[in-house]
């Protein structure tokens, strides 16, 4: 067991810090004050907690390039897209603020008396956040968990537990009372399997890889305990020839290389019809090129490294020697860099074209007509999102409705707004973040009939 965790700069390979990991002991010490201050916390008047909510949104704004820059030190991000996820935190807390004193139930009508159902807390929430969006997907659990009157305990990811350690310090320094959202840094095996086990933990909101996923959800099982799982993608971008090519071809990059790939929606299936197929690769060649790859502290950087060395290893295992690819460029020297590409040539059901590589990495497939094109987007295990092209509104619908997965954008690649619901279909996932219904997801429904007899 490991009783500290090293952070490095992926850009450069260097040590930046070292962090004591959570044991089990700790944890279930953790579970214990958080269960304390999570009964206060639920008493607490709605306006109150809806107030320090707000609070806490308005610190983290104040301390938004500190959190960026923190970013982009630990993940590698780059600080266009570091801005973004602090930001993004700052307006999910907003956001989750703005329903406390919306977390209404029903009245129903009965013979005899009335009927309420009431939106009661779970209690302990445990999130546990993969190291590829640290922030926000901490904050996606956190915040309308919190507003839904839990206390929630965060495990992030090995590699990435520096700006976590940072959003709870300012959550106290908001006013948010000690022990309500606590962050317990260390390995999955141990802190977030303790986590996952602990009797006094209510829900389990997991993202992270299928297999991981599949090994929470069982565990969740003996205990019956409520979970929310946010797994991989291979997410279509279907282009049609109707479309307007030369768009989607210039938007196809950045699809796939947002974040150097290491994105759960991004669009790494390439599905062309074949009339278009020639034209799109000749575009789709100078826009890859074009893309800026280097320093994430720079603002005209589009893509960074790698998070580790490891990632690295699996993304190249990935493209065979010699494949026919179309291919950006990477700085050479130190950090964890791999070029942006686009495998031409391979079979549909090779490795690249069916497993979430979590890299710059996309494969091109031609297809034929409609049918074929959904019967390839759906050709997967996973069904998270995925982009229609198309100047044909019908089409557009049809297709959208077709393909099997959460969030589908058309003539686009939009899918993470926070006031909308995100989640996934078969094996990307179960249950949904984000938007009108996220804090539904953190309360158990209670229903109360009152005789008015007698
Ligand atoms: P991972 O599954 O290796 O780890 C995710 C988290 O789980 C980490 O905090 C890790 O420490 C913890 N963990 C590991 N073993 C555990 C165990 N036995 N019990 C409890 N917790 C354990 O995933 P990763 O490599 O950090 O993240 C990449 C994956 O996340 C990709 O597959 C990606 O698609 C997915 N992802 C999904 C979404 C989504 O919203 N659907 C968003 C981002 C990332």
């Amino acid at each position: 067991m490991t009783t500290e965790l090293h952070v490095l700069n992926p850009a450069t390979g260097e040590r930046i810090a070292t962090v004591p990991a959570t044991t089990p002991e700790d944890v279930d010490a953790a579970v214990t004050r958080a269960a304390r201050a999570q009964r206060a916390w639920a008493a607490a008047a709605p306006a109150d907690r809806a107030r320090l909510l707000r609070r806490f949104a308005a610190t983290v704004d104040a301390h938004l390039e500190e959190l960026a820059l923190l970013e982009v030190r630990e993940a590698g991000h780059t600080i266009g897209n570091a801005r973004w996820e602090a930001g993004n935190v700052r307006d999910l807390l907003d956001y989750a603020a703005g329903g406390v004193e919306r977390l209404t139930g029903r009245q129903i009508p009965v013979p005899g008396g009335v009927d309420v159902t009431f939106l009661e807390p779970l209690g302990v929430v445990g999130v546990i956040a993969p190291w590829n969006f640290p922030m926000p997907i901490a904050a996606w659990g956190a915040a309308p968990a919190l507003a839904a009157g839990n206390a929630v305990l965060l495990k992030p990811a090995e590699t990435t537990p520096l700006t976590a350690l940072r959003l709870a310090a300012l959550a106290l320094e908001a006013g948010l009372p000690e022990h309500l959202l606590q962050v317990l840094p260390g390995e999955g095996a141990v802190a977030g399997a303790a986590l996952v086990d602990h009797p006094g933990v209510a829900k389990i909101v997991f993202t992270g890889s299928v297999r991981v996923g599949k090994g929470v959800m069982a565990r969740c099982a003996d205990r019956v305990k409520r979970v929310t799982l946010e797994l991989g993608g291979k997410s279509p971008n279907i282009v049609f020839a109707d479309a307007d090519v030369e768009a989607a071809a210039l938007a196809a990059p950045m699809s796939f290389l947002d974040n150097a790939g290491q994105d759960c929606c991004a669009r790494s299936r390439v599905l062309v019809q074949r009339t278009a197929y020639d034209r799109f690769l000749e575009l789709l060649g100078p826009a890859l090129e074009e893309v800026a790859v280097g320093d994430p502290a720079d603002e005209r950087t589009q893509m960074g490294p790698l998070i580790s060395r490891a990632q690295l290893e699996r993304v190249r295992s990935y493209v065979p020697d010699g494949a026919e690819a179309l291919r950006g460029s990477a700085p050479p020297g130190p950090g964890f860099w791999y070029p942006p590409t686009v495998l031409t040539g391979l079979a549909p059901d090779a490795p690249a074209a069916t497993e979430e590589v979590f890299g710059p990495v996309a494969v091109v497939l031609p297809f034929d007509d409609e049918d074929d094109a959904v019967r390839l987007a759906n050709a997967t295990d996973y069904g998270l999102s995925g982009s229609v092209w198309t100047r044909d509104v019908g089409r557009a619908l049809r297709v959208s409705r077709a393909v099997q997965a959460g969030n589908l954008s058309v003539n686009s690649h939009s899918s993470v707004r926070y006031w909308t619901p995100f989640g996934g279909f078969k094996q990307s996932g179960v249950g949904r973040e984000l938007g009108p219904d996220a804090l539904t997801a953190f309360t158990e429904t209670k229903n109360v009939f009152i005789s008015t007899e007698g």
